[in-house]
């Protein structure tokens, strides 16, 4: 069934929402607040912080609710995956407490947002479950309901769930809830327009030079000088040395909605283990369907075709659900943080007025929420007990987590050095229309791709972010970065920061006759 269906599909929540268009940034400006990034943090934010009075301008480098918001599962809940037992390993009770309240609130948040503007965006409540078929995980369920019990989370330790296959145990947690992001989001951008919001489109942030008035700075070479800088771009194209490209990695996922023999007639499921596989209830023209996501790696990282994750979801849709038949597929990715938190906050200690917001580990509907909460609220000089906690500057300790994801992480030194030294010559010749491969040309790193009228496309393949080797994503047909998750098209324009530069562009033709 996947193979049937073109490589690259819209989402359905893309394919089932039209959104307004803006113009681009053509001259410099002055504002209070330039929020960088029109997903559901930047939008949440812009609309927050203009109902507080402020000026506020927002910069989207594609178009608004391009992003991961319209890639997304769309669950709004505050369970995310086995997390609050490692969390109380890591932080204690009082901080474990202090996540989940803050995405407790978000959930709430968006429930009173679309009581009150009257939002049709499908919202519906629903428990969240953590399930196993294992024996070998049923400790780890019980420890996270013992961390459930602690935080006072409303929930149950459970034997059987609605699921069309037996399991050994789950956990719920009660009263979450999903919705259509889009639908959604777009009555924030309406909010944001009607509060006075400046919307530029097809305008890339690529620097802030820091300052008591700091200015954002486009590609084109436009300036926006303001007060505050908010970067809700999903991976802060402005480090400010606060050295996130060491402590953050982009995770990569794929999802698809499927018609099915055996539906879920209520809750919405994670695995407790891995394989990951996160499944929810969806309804297209009153037809009961399914939204199955899964099969996480680090983005530029899959040792195979990216086809494959595809074909393995598909295949667990088949032997759990009789699934039928494949109607939307996409992929997407979100950045994982050292301790697993976001980072919500100044960049750095010494720069209080350039903020992030990132690091959501594919839980940003409510993470996303609540770190536009807490930016109003620091912006506003308003109390709230979670500055710390998700402070980008925050200390951390060495835990068994934060082992792993530095194993995880340590292996960028690995794809900036031998990414350039595993070169080999391949037969361009050979490549079908739509394939691409490396080769090597006077010492250069090259990627090749053949375009559907068997057109050439070259690009140096090092990445213009810090300069690691970028592979090819043939789900997606896009050079991916395996370090830190930037992406480009086959002709080198980037579609995913951090980097905010194209590759360079080869001319394919002139190189071969040299
Ligand atoms: C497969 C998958 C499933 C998920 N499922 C869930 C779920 O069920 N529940 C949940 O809570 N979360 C989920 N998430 C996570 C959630 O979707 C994201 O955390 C959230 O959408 C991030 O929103 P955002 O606004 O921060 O980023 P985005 O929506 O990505 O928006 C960022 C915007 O910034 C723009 N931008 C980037 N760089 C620049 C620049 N330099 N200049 C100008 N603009 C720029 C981008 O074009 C983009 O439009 C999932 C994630 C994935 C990958």
């Amino acid at each position: 069934m996947v193979d049937k269906l073109p490589p690259t599909s819209k989402s359905y929540w893309q394919d089932s929402v039209s959104l307004p268009t803006y113009p681009s940034l053509l001259q410099d400006e002055k504002f209070d607040v330039c929020i960088v990034g029109g997903g559901i943090t930047g939008l949440t934010t812009a609309s927050l912080l203009s109902q507080e009075g402020f000026s506020v301008c927002l910069l989207e480098a594609n178009s608004v609710l391009s992003g991961t918001t319209s890639l997304t599962t769309a669950k709004v809940t505050a369970q995310h995956g086995l997390f609050y037992a490692d969390l109380i390993d890591q932080f204690g009770v009082e901080q474990a407490k202090k996540y989940y309240q803050a995405n407790d609130n978000a959930l709430n948040f968006i429930e009173k947002m679309v009581q009150e503007h009257e939002i049709t965006c499908q919202f519906q409540h629903e428990d969240a479950y953590i399930y196993t078929d294992s024996d070998q995980e049923i400790e780890k369920i019980e420890k996270e309901w013992e961390a459930y019990e602690q935080l006072g989370i409303n929930g149950e330790l459970c034997d059987s769930v609605s699921l069309p296959f037996s399991i050994k145990k789950a956990i719920k947690m009660s009263d979450q809830a999903h919705f259509h992001p889009l639908e959604y989001s777009k009555a924030i951008l309406k909010l944001c327009e009607k509060n006075g919001v400046t919307i530029y489109e097809k305008t890339r942030a690529i620097n802030v030079e820091y300052n008591k008035h700091p200015a954002v700075i486009t590609e084109s070479g436009h300036r926006i000088t303001c007060q505050y800088v908010v970067q809700a771009s999903q991976y802060p194209f402005y480090d400010g040395l606060g050295y996130y490209p060491t402590r953050m990695y982009a995770s990569r996922s794929y999802a698809m909605i499927v018609k099915a023999d055996k539906t879920i007639e209520q809750g919405m499921y994670v695995t407790a283990g891995n394989p990951v596989r996160s499944i929810r209830p969806i309804k297209i023209n009153d037809e009961k369907l399914m939204l199955l996501v899964g099969e996480s790696h680090k983005t530029g990282q899959s040792n195979d075709t990216m086809m494959k994750h595809f074909k393995a979801l598909e295949q667990y849709g088949k032997e759990n659900f009789s699934v039928t038949n494949i109607l939307y597929r996409w992929s997407a990715q979100d950045y994982i943080s050292l301790d697993q938190l976001p980072y919500v906050g100044p960049v750095t200690k010494h720069q209080q007025n350039v903020f992030v917001a990132t690091g959501f580990k594919k839980w940003g509907m409510t993470n996303g929420t609540n770190a536009a909460l807490l930016l109003n609220d620091i912006i506003t000089e308003q109390a709230n007990d979670t500055k710390e906690l998700f402070s980008p500057s925050r200390s951390f300790q060495i835990t068994p987590t934060l082992e792993k994801f530095i194993t995880v992480n340590a292996d960028v030194a690995k794809h900036l050095a031998s990414g350039k030294l595993k070169w080999g010559k391949n037969d361009i010749d050979a490549l079908a229309n739509h394939e691409a491969c490396v080769t090597t040309i006077d010492l250069k790193r090259i990627g090749v791709y053949k375009d559907a009228e068997g057109d050439l496309h070259a690009v140096d393949t090092t990445c213009t972010h810090l300069g690691c080797e970028v592979n090819w994503n043939n789900a997606e047909r896009s050079w991916d970065c395996p370090c830190h998750g930037s992406r480009f098209d086959y002709n080198g324009n980037v579609l995913q920061g951090p980097a905010v530069k194209p590759l360079e562009k080869i001319d394919w033709k002139k190189t071969l006759e040299k």
